[in-house]
């Protein structure tokens, strides 16, 4: 039964591919992925080539199944190396199962299905065509040599049209398998990265900024390193929203969010929290040179200019609470309560400045 192998090769196929593109996802494989993973993917379109060789159909001393679709498919997304490696143990598996004219002749053929996939893969066409090209010239291949290989025309009469529509399936829906997964995982990325950040601004959103500080927080911990948090609100925002009206208080907003994340350090992380409130998390640093940041993070939003859409320059400042990990509190949980209550220190004690958890007073007077 000749449909029973080759749609066992097929089952086979579309198996491994979905658990090899589902466990690349971070790096699916292309032209430009490192040499190790092109040589990786194409040992292991070498290994699923050669297990769908033990699902063959066996004519004589002939074997027919679907074992160059792994190969056209690596050289097709990987180019060159992974074609060439999977094409060698190809080879080699075929000459373990026998080493005769027939064996002899597969070399031939998946030879020529290698380098003849990876000349059309360089023709400008679109995918569709140059996948239809791939499979059509490997089909057209694999005719001429069955035919040279097998007289009985009975045979043929069956296996030629059978292969045809079985490797046109097989190429097609192997390549279906993989762009499905591609697409739903770049979709996904996308969307996490969306559900991660602030429309307005692109920092951080409030969701990101807790996920994030559990973590640095629970390594500050660990590491026995120190951890300042600075929370930073806009002075009077709401007079800017109802002078110049919300969307130039918007602008403000966008304006501000570059300033912050150009003056910390690049791994420091910069959130917006909400409204006009901004939060920085500088991990491995002292208050010292936290009240350092923040000074010039207050500095230099005091004296910029916000360009409003209107063409107009307006000045806002910032107030901003500061609490550090294990200089202010020992309990890294209670810095964000403590930065915000220094925050509304900085607030009652007049705006534009920066304040310090009062923790800071008893922790530098200690040491
Ligand atoms: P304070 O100095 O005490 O912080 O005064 P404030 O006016 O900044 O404080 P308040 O919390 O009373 O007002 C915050 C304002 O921020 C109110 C709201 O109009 C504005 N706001 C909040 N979110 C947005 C936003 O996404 N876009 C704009 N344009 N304004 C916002
Ligand atoms: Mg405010
Ligand atoms: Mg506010």
């Amino acid at each position: 039964m000749i449909l029973k192998e080759l749609i066992s090769n097929v089952a086979l196929l579309i198996a491994s591919l979905f658990v090899y593109s589902q466990s690349t996802q971070a790096m699916p494989l292309s032209r430009s992925s490192t040499l190790k993973a092109k040589i990786v993917s194409g040992f292991l379109a070498g290994i699923l080539a050669n297990v769908l060789m033990q699902y063959s159909m066996h004519f004589d001393n002939t074997i027919v199944d679907l074992r160059h679709i792994p190969v056209i498919l690596v050289a097709y997304y990987g180019g060159a190396v992974p074609a060439l490696a999977s094409m060698f143990l190809v080879i080699i598996g075929r000459f373990f199962i026998g080493f005769n004219t027939s064996s002899l002749l597969a070399l031939f053929l998946i030879v020529s299905i290698t380098l003849l996939t990876l000349a059309i893969t360089r023709l400008n066409m679109s995918k569709r065509v140059k996948i239809f090209l791939t499979l059509t010239s490997s089909n057209v291949m694999f005719t001429i040599l069955i035919v040279y290989l097998l007289q009985s025309v009975s045979t043929l009469t069956v296996l030629i049209p059978s292969f045809w529509i079985i490797s046109y399936m097989a190429g097609f829906v192997s390549f279906y398998v993989i762009e499905f997964v591609r697409r739903s995982q770049n979709l996904l990325n996308k969307y996490k990265a969306e559900a991660a950040t602030d429309g307005l601004t692109g920092l951080n959103n409030v969701r990101k900024f807790d996920q994030s500080f559990n973590k640095i927080a629970a390594q500050a911990v660990h590491k026995e390193e120190k951890l300042s948090l600075l929370y930073i609100d806009i002075d009077h925002f709401k007079k800017v929203n109802d002078t110049y009206g919300h969307k130039e208080g918007d602008q403000v907003l966008i304006e501000l969010s570059r300033i912050l994340s150009n003056t910390v350090r690049s791994f420091d992380i910069v959130s917006r929290n909400g409204g006009e409130e901004f939060t920085v998390i500088l991990m491995d640093c002292p208050t010292d040179r936290a009240r350092d940041i923040s000074e010039r993070i207050r500095e230099k939003v005091e004296n910029h200019s916000f360009l409003l859409t209107t063409g107009q320059m307006i000045h806002v400042t910032v107030s901003i609470g500061l609490a550090c990990y294990n200089e202010t509190t020992s309990e890294p949980k209670l810095l964000i309560k403590e930065a915000d209550h220094a925050l509304y220190d900085a607030k009652q004690t007049g705006r534009n400045k920066v304040c310090i958890s009062p923790g800071y007073k008893w922790a530098s007077h200690r040491a």
